[in-house]
């Protein structure tokens, strides 16, 4: 398979060295910016695998860069934050972000992040070529690509998996945890709004309002369309 490239936007050196020498280890090809205004054009320039993107850039914020890149290109999006709060973590996933880090973090920890969102981005990639219906929107897995009639339906791969598990698992009930675990490969320690979010989503891109249903007090299922 060909190294994976995975850019790193932050303008705090020490954090994106230790970043870029992690992910050198681990045999990626790291990239470093230290603006928003040079991050998305080194974005441009290397077409990376994935992003990790620092909250505060001293020339713009992190989700309105964030926001900027999901509207062009497909790149699972990593978000850094120094905050904790549960609010800035909303904003971040609201801006297209797959997921989200608080600093300090242990070096460890974002490698399996990353491998585990690369992991599925490529298993998703590989899998079955079929076109799957689902009412008025066809959805390919080989592709990552959702289409209502001729146009596509933008998503980021997190909303993608998401959709396609929900959906290979008609009228079942799953918990937000679950999903949280499914989805995501790991426990957010109870940190559920991330699932909520997704959904909420998904609903408005694809239409699926009716059809993504709240099981209230468990979490969602998703129903066919009769
Ligand atoms: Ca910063």
């Amino acid at each position: 398979m060909q190294t994976q490239r995975i850019l790193i936007i932050e303008d705090e050196k020490p954090i994106a060295d230790l970043l870029a020498y992690g992910l050198k280890q681990e045999g990626f090809i790291a990239y470093q910016a230290q603006s928003g205004a040079d991050g998305l054009e080194l974005c441009r320039e290397v077409q990376p695998d994935l992003l990790l993107l620092d909250w505060m850039l001293p020339d713009c914020s992190g989700t309105d860069l964030c926001r900027m890149i999901t509207q062009e290109y497909n790149i699972p999006i990593i978000m850094l934050t120094a905050r904790s709060h549960i609010e800035d973590k909303v904003h971040g996933l609201e801006a297209g972000a797959d997921d989200y880090i608080t600093k300090p973090f242990d070096l460890r920890e974002v490698l399996v992040r990353i491998r585990t969102i690369l992991r599925r981005v490529n298993r998703a990639a590989v899998s079955n070529g079929d076109w799957i219906s689902c009412g008025d929107l066809r959805i390919s897995a080989t592709e990552m690509t959702v289409m209502r009639g001729q146009t596509p339906i933008d998503l980021t791969p997190r909303e993608f998996q998401l959709l396609l598990y929900l959906i290979e698992h008609p009228n079942q009930v799953f918990t937000r945890t679950l999903l949280l675990e499914q989805i995501w490969d790991y426990s957010y320690a109870g940190d559920t709004r991330t699932v909520d979010i997704h959904i909420q989503r998904l609903r408005k891109k694809c239409g699926l309002a009716r059809q993504i249903q709240t099981v209230f007090g468990v979490g969602y299922k998703y129903v066919p369309s009769a």
